[in-house]
């Protein structure tokens, strides 16, 4: 059995966090593994959304969009702010060798079916180097449904660090081959603590959209600046609160040791006051007096559950080092590679 988030508590922690950073206007965004697969008792992803929305916070969700078409009607009545799908190829061959599965046009349905009934659509895309020749595709799907395209590097972790060269691109390559030809016009999207936003808007309608890694900044912050991941990661320390199944509240991807337990407190059934309080005190100690300000430009992302009905892996490998998908991973698996990466870099001093 996987572990999945209880209803109330997804409801309890996204109040709470409200409450303590005073925010109301605070989107949950609904992800992994795939949570169109979440269920409690007799709650299903859309009972969640629902409720998420009366208690007065906005909702998007992260699918890999197999449940879109045939639940195109709920996607589209369900008050989301805006539904990303991953995507990962716009060739049927290469998404099938990514994903396992078929059904490439089903999902693009689905999303132009969404689209056009006015729920908000992004599609997320992994670039993988040598499957990146579907992107004229792609780009023709985007302008023709006028929806945005985010391009992400592949993610570093350990299990994919013998095929990471091979498959790594940066989205730069993509932008000169691709996109520059097609673009009207650019836009950067500025923050004071993360990850810029450049958005190009292109000449047909749609836009794709990718996020530039501020160097400077990461040694600005000193979580990240004395890390063990420095040189391989690509985020900022507290970009991301992650909130996992075991009530686990993480601060960014590689580092789920750097963490509060929120377990204890919700099986006690503390209030939402006692629980944003908690949260204040605690986010003051890891964050810094700062923590106010970082968080404004902080998604709050629920890893419902721990199920997914697609196993993203290299196209051209199999095997555990093959599983790319950065949602996959998991608790002990993060904190091994924590103490082994401590390991080595006591005994070979390499980072
Ligand atoms: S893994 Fe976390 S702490 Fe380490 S460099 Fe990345 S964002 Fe910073």
């Amino acid at each position: 059995m996987k572990n999945i988030q209880k209803i109330e508590n997804v409801v309890k922690i996204s109040n709470s966090y409200k409450l303590a950073l005073n925010n109301n206007n605070l989107t949950a965004s609904l992800a992994g593994l795939e949570p169109t697969l979440w269920r409690d008792g007799k709650y299903d992803i859309f009972s969640l959304i629902a409720e998420l929305k009366t208690n007065n916070t906005f909702v998007d969700i992260t699918t890999n969009g197999s449940a879109l078409l045939p639940f195109s009607d709920k996607f589209i009545g369900s008050g989301l702010s805006k539904c990303r799908v991953s995507v990962h190829s716009f060739d049927q061959k290469t998404y099938s060798r990514i994903t396992g599965k078929n059904n490439l046009n089903n999902v693009l349905e689905g999303i132009t079916r969404c689209s056009q009934n006015n729920l908000t659509m992004v599609i997320n895309r992994v670039l993988l180097k040598g499957f990146t020749d579907d992107i004229p595709k792609g780009l023709e799907f985007i302008q023709k449904t006028n929806i945005n395209l985010k391009l992400y590097d592949l993610w570093w972790v350990k299990r994919i660090d013998e095929n990471y060269s091979k498959y790594y691109i940066h989205w730069q390559d993509i932008v000169s081959k691709y996109i520059t030809e097609n673009t009207s016009h650019t836009e950067v999207k500025y923050v004071n603590f993360h990850r810029n936003r450049i958005i190009f808007h292109l000449k047909n309608g749609g836009s794709v959209d990718v996020k530039q890694f501020n160097a400077e900044q990461h040694q600005r912050i000193n979580k990240c600046k004395n890390c063990v991941f420095n040189n391989k990661c690509k985020e900022t320390f507290a970009s991301y609160i992650h909130v996992f199944p075991n009530g686990h509240l993480t601060f960014c991807n590689l580092r789920e040791d750097i963490h509060l337990d929120l377990k204890p407190m919700l099986d006690k059934n503390i209030s939402e006051t006692e629980l944003s309080n908690y949260l204040k005190s605690r986010f003051n100690e890891v964050i810094g007096s700062d923590w106010q300000k970082r968080l404004k430009e902080t998604d709050l992302r629920f890893y419902i559950n721990e199920a997914c009905n697609y196993k993203c892996s290299f196209p051209n490998s199999e095997g555990y080092g093959s599983l790319w998908c950065l949602s996959s991973i998991r608790t002990n698996e993060s904190w091994n590679t924590i103490n082994n990466f401590e390991e080595e870099k006591t005994a070979n001093n390499i980072i």
